[in-house]
């Protein structure tokens, strides 16, 4: 079908679903549940059934929807991967509940027995009249509900203000970051990394901050996940690069330390990226460590080792991230071509106070001197943690004790005295 006739289509199939819910919130003297089933793997199901099997699917999930509605709803294809379901007679969110949890598990069914592992599908709920009392309000509170209930990995969501607030917060958030970052309102921080065995710096982990007027607006726990779900994966990643680079150089070509997510180690700008960074800013062999963590190398263990192995060519050093916290096996630790390995700060922490989490930390400083990696800990508070952690052999130390992240200026003043102090 050509691009216009589908739109058409489309539109058509909007405008009809919406005028059947109309006609159906007139005629219903009682309450009415419209749920909206979201299938969100739709990509997976094509790439992995074909797309002849997985259109064969869709189609054949609206007459199991319908046998399990057994005449108690009408089910209509809403757009691609998405149903509407109309309930009639449905006398509280409960029993909508239940009849939504009934449909995901009739999905569900119908997906492993094509193969596919689990459905990823969300539902959302409105009620009339409780919800509204038109039809637009009604499709548009259960649409926010089921946006709601993929950003909770919850199966089902019945509507509330409260998670079309959170919805709208979070959406707005994603914009605001995008318009900062455009331009050029993030700041890079910088944490020194200090050798334990002559308390100097060695280098500086670069950590993005999202500030106005000196206050942060969000932490980068929440919008580095928040960019890459906007599609910021590649600029973020871009901006976090080619800042740190440009800000160490202008400080003698210091050594750097940058994160990598999961997201970004698999993009296929990745190695071009890296390689135009270092490229402008005459960056030196070694000068340069990538912060990956263990989950990036799971996703897809080839193609992690094989993009790693070429970074280390070109001089580029690897430390494994929150190391410890990941599901890595020995067996394929010793295939990944890093450089060091950063303690999780979860353990360095609790590890004068934890037996489990100190001999954790001793093992991975012993896994590391065996591979000849060096090994930093993050997370160090207090000089106790660091007179043990010496004790263990372990090389570096960031933390609260030496320093937070500072502001470019600060960790120049910060060098000058390190530099001052020799
Ligand atoms: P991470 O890479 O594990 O970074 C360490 C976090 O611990 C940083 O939080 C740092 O400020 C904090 N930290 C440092 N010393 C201490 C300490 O002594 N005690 C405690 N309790 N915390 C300490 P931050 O900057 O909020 O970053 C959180 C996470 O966000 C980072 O975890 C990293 O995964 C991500 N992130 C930050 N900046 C970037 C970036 O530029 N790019 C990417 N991809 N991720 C980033
Ligand atoms: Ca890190
Ligand atoms: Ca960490």
């Amino acid at each position: 079908m050509p691009a216009l006739a589908l739109e058409q289509a489309r539109e058509r199939g909007y405008r009809d679903l919406l005028e059947a819910l109309d006609t159906a919130v007139r005629e219903e003297a009682g309450s009415l549940a419209v749920l909206l089933i979201e299938v969100s793997n739709l990509p997976e199901l094509h790439a992995r059934l074909g797309f002849e099997a997985s259109v064969t699917l869709m189609r054949n999930l609206k007459e199991q929807f319908d046998a399990a509605l057994a005449g108690r709803g009408t089910v209509s294809r809403f757009r691609d991967g998405t149903f509407c379901v109309l309930i009639k007679g449905i006398r509280n969110a409960g029993h909508a509940q239940l009849a939504a949890e009934k449909l995901w598990r009739t999905m569900d069914e119908s997906m492993s027995a094509a193969g596919i592992r689990a459905a990823d599908a969300h539902v959302g709920i409105a009620l009339h009249p409780v919800h509204g009392s038109e039809a637009g309000e009604l499709l548009r509170k259960a649409q926010l509900s089921a946006a709601a209930a993929r950003k909770r990995s919850a199966r089902v969501l019945p509507y509330s203000d409260d998670c079309a607030s959170e919805l709208l917060q979070h959406w707005t958030l994603g914009e605001a970051f995008a318009e900062a970052l455009e331009a050029g309102e993030i700041s890079m921080f910088y944490q020194p990394k200090v050798r334990i065995a002559d308390s100097r710096t060695a280098g500086a982990e670069a950590l993005m901050r999202w500030l106005e007027n000196g206050k942060p607006v969000a932490n980068p726990d929440v919008f580095i996940p928040l960019a890459e779900e906007s599609g910021l994966t590649q600029s973020t990643t871009w901006y976090a690069l080619s800042n740190a680079l440009r800000q160490t150089a202008e400080l003698g070509g210091i050594s750097v330390a940058v994160n990598v997510t999961p997201a970004m180690l698999h993009h296929r700008e990745f190695l071009d990226m890296v390689q135009t960074a270092v490229t402008n800013w005459q960056t030196r062999p070694g000068q340069l460590t990538l912060e990956v963590t263990e989950g990036a190398l799971i996703a897809d263990f080839e193609q992690a080792i094989t993009r790693l192995t070429r970074l280390r060519d070109l001089g580029i050093r690897i430390s494994i991230d929150d190391f410890g916290t990941g599901y890595s096996s020995l067996s394929y630790f010793k295939k990944i071509p890093a450089n060091e390995l950063k303690i999780d700060k979860s353990f360095v922490s609790r590890m004068l106070q934890d037996v489990a989490d100190r001999r954790l930390v001793e093992t991975i400083v012993t896994l590391a001197s065996q591979f000849r990696l060096d090994i930093v800990a993050e997370g160090v508070e207090d000089q106790a943690t660091l007179d043990t952690l010496a004790t263990m052999g372990c090389h570096y130390a960031q933390g609260y004790l030496f320093a937070p992240a500072l502001s470019f200026d600060g960790f120049r003043a910060w060098l000058a005295r390190d530099r001052g102090a020799a």
